[in-house]
């Protein structure tokens, strides 16, 4: 069993999975994590910064949970996060649904692409010479 310091609080816990934060603040952010949504469910058209500032939570953090895809920002709320491909605004995950297409495009063009044409047989020569000699004699 590994044994780390907290990244949260600085103490050291008993390492189960990969978690990187001990149980009490693992606990702490999940129940933050209920606040928060409950916060949203009643205010939905608030931004990353407000809920940040009513919740006690970092900007990084709430944005987190929306690439985690636990928290989608509501269809009316202006704000949302950046596509992490092409900036555009999305509710929730990490790509808006275009880039979403061309990923799969670009991973389905890579898969259909041709194989490398076969090499060509080595021209015989020797054999198209005596055609033309021989063609030349008639
Ligand atoms: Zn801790
Ligand atoms: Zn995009």
């Amino acid at each position: 069993m590994n044994v780390m310091n907290c990244k949260s609080c600085g103490r050291l816990f008993n390492v189960m999975a990969n978690e990187k934060i001990c149980p009490a603040c693992k606990q702490a952010l999940e129940d933050k994590f209920q606040e928060v949504k409950r916060y949203l469910e009643e205010n939905p058209n608030s931004s990353v910064e407000q809920v940040a500032n009513e919740n006690d939570v970092s900007v990084k953090q709430i944005k987190q949970w929306v690439r985690e895809e636990r928290l989608i920002f509501s269809e009316g709320s202006l704000q949302g996060i950046e596509c992490e491909s092409c900036g555009k605004m999305i509710r929730t995950g990490r790509f808006c649904d275009e880039c979403k297409a061309n990923m799969t495009n670009t991973l389905k063009n890579a898969l259909d692409r041709p194989k490398a044409p076969e090499p060509k047989k080595p021209v015989r020569d020797g054999d198209r010479m005596r055609f033309l000699q021989s063609g030349m004699k008639d």
